[in-house]
């Protein structure tokens, strides 16, 4: 059974505007799969479809077998963590505190917050010693998108969904963080959705690659190897 599954959905804005339509995609364990194509062809609402950020028109969304409009909105958020390209680091707060929110959310003890905090920060290569005390602003775009990633990770959800993750940070950084990010979703085994307008990074990450088009359809299908040969 897929983690996520898409079936026949449509999403028709307020305002007439198709954003995604017929489309049907699956996503399964482990997977890393990317939706590729120009700006504005329905990438990021088909990811918000599936935290529930928006409604699809009609058509289905599961996650892990269940309808998402029927899964309560904190047990989602446990089971669906989520990166956007400016991470909204909440600046009042320390780079450690900001970690630990969806842990704080679901109730754990601040002890059992503060230990995966730092766990979390170590795995994406911010010593939690030095970075955990700062506050956003004390820290690199690279470093706050970081923090962003980190974030997403720490309630260990089995699904991440990521909308332009690395698209605010310089191309030499970018792709280091990328082979970084790629480490550990292998490591971890999260179920990934990721979008980007980038076809480099789409093909240097994606198990699988969805390949969208103008009207918020679905062109294609592909793996890495495919999409290069083309
Ligand atoms: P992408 O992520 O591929 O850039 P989006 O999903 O953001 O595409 O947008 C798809 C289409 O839907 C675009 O034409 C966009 O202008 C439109 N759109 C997105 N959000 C809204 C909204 N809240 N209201 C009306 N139209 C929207
Ligand atoms: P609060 O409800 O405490 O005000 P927010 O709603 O601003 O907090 O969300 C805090 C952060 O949690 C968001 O910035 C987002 O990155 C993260 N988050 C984790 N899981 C989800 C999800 N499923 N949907 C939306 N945001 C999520």
């Amino acid at each position: 059974e897929p983690v996520i599954r898409l079936q026949a959905v449509r999403k028709e804005y307020a305002n007439g505007t198709v954003a995604v339509d017929s489309l049907d995609l699956d996503v399964h364990e482990h997977e890393l799969m990317v939706l590729v194509g120009p700006s504005g062809c329905g990438k990021s609402t088909t990811l918000r479809m599936v935290n529930r950020l928006v409604e699809p028109t009609s058509g289905r969304v599961l996650v892990t077998g269940e309808d998402v409009q029927s899964i309560d909105p904190v047990a989602l958020r446990r089971r669906i963590g989520y990166v956007i390209q400016h991470v909204g680091l909440f600046p009042h707060r320390t780079v450690a505190q900001n970690v630990g929110t969806v842990p704080a959310l679901l109730g754990w003890d601040a002890r059992r917050t503060r230990e995966r905090s730092a766990e979390l920060l170590d795995l994406v290569g911010l010593d939690h010693a030095t970075y955990g005390k700062r506050y956003p602003h004390q820290l690199s775009g690279g470093e706050q998108q970081r923090v962003g990633v980190a974030r997403a990770l720490a309630a260990d959800p089995p699904v991440l969904l990521m909308d332009e993750p690395f698209g605010a940070v310089d191309p030499a950084g970018r792709r280091h963080l990328q082979a970084e990010f790629w480490k550990i979703q292998r490591e971890l085994g999260t179920t990934v959705m990721l979008v980007t307008h980038d076809i480099d990074e789409a093909v240097r990450l994606g198990d699988r690659i969805a390949v969208f088009s103008q009207g918020g359809h679905l062109e294609q299908l592909a793996d890495a190897v495919t999409l290069l040969a083309r």
